[in-house]
């Protein structure tokens, strides 16, 4: 995101970041094939469970990348806004610990 808004090539953006922290990010990790996943292509957010119970609707929502395997329809989610936030630095000993 910049400024607070979502990019029109947020696809490209995501699935550049993708490739760079997944590992393997093209094989499912459900069945295993290759190949096969997939970006869906829309952003989509999960609701919003208020402490009552309720589910919010409007207000704040979280912009979520989807994957899906074309083999088996297994689904994982990334939340754009971490995806594509500054990479943190990282205080890593020469282990990488
Ligand atoms: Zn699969």
């Amino acid at each position: 995101m910049k400024d607070g808004k979502i990019e029109d090539n947020w696809a490209d953006i995501a699935i550049e970041r993708i490739n760079k922290f997944v590992p393997n990010a093209g094989q499912c990790s459900a069945c295993g094939t290759k190949g096969t996943v997939t970006l869906n292509g829309d952003l989509v957010t999960p609701m919003i469970m208020e402490p009552n119970g309720n589910v919010g609707i409007g207000g704040q929502s979280y912009p979520q990348v989807m994957l899906h395997c074309n083999r088996c329809g297994y689904v994982r989610y990334f939340n754009y806004v971490l995806l594509t936030a500054e990479e943190p630095e990282l205080n890593l000993d020469a282990d990488g610990e």
